[in-house]
């Protein structure tokens, strides 16, 4: 079964990550650090953490209280911590960043766009077992976000709370974070034809 962390600033608690499912958790390479987490996945919110600045701009954060002021938190290049190959490495331990387990249960479903009429479509939802969920009527597929259809799903389908849904198309492409601001259109790759 997966894995999800949050990862929480070990001094005020400010929530880092959210969820986290794709990371390496290994020692830590210094003797200070009790462990470390290694992911590409941006955190929860960049913005508005505290830049360190160590080696230059964009490379040192901290919580936004900057709590550990005089160290780093998350690593995402100051050449001084080996990322094994991810963009952010986190500091992790009791002084450091928590490593909060979340007990979650991944709904995989793959989805399909079935165009109806105009600009109107039908979402399909299937799951591994074979069995298909409530289809999604999109009036108009170059209007309606993919992010608003997940909102809908999850209303519609009556998921735990902890549930992880995840989103396959059948390429095989995994619909993430980055897809929830496209259109259906674009998602799919639908062009009207004239
Ligand atoms: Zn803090």
């Amino acid at each position: 079964m997966e894995r999800y962390v949050h990862l929480d600033c070990g001094i005020c608690g400010e929530r880092l990550y959210t969820d986290l499912c794709e990371f390496l958790q290994s020692e830590g390479s210094q003797p200070h650090i009790e462990a470390e987490v290694y992911t590409s996945q941006e955190p929860d919110i960049l913005a508005n953490l505290a830049d360190v600045g160590v080696t230059g701009k964009g490379h040192s954060f901290n919580c936004s209280r900057n709590c550990h002021r005089n160290r780093w938190l998350i690593d995402a290049g100051t050449g001084v911590v080996d990322r094994k190959g991810y963009k952010y490495a986190i500091a992790c331990g009791r002084a450091f960043v928590r490593i909060v387990d979340v007990p979650k249960v991944a709904v995989v479903m793959t989805v399909v766009m079935r165009p109806v009429s105009g600009s109107s479509a039908t979402l399909l939802f299937s799951l591994a077992s074979g069995d298909f969920m409530a289809p999604i009527m999109v009036e108009d597929l170059h209007k309606v976000s993919w992010g608003e259809v997940v909102m809908q799903c999850r209303a519609g389908h009556d998921l735990k709370p902890d549930t992880v849904l995840k989103f396959v198309q059948e390429d095989g492409t995994l619909l993430g974070k980055d897809h929830l601001d496209q259109t259906i259109a674009e998602i799919f790759r639908f062009h009207v034809s004239s």
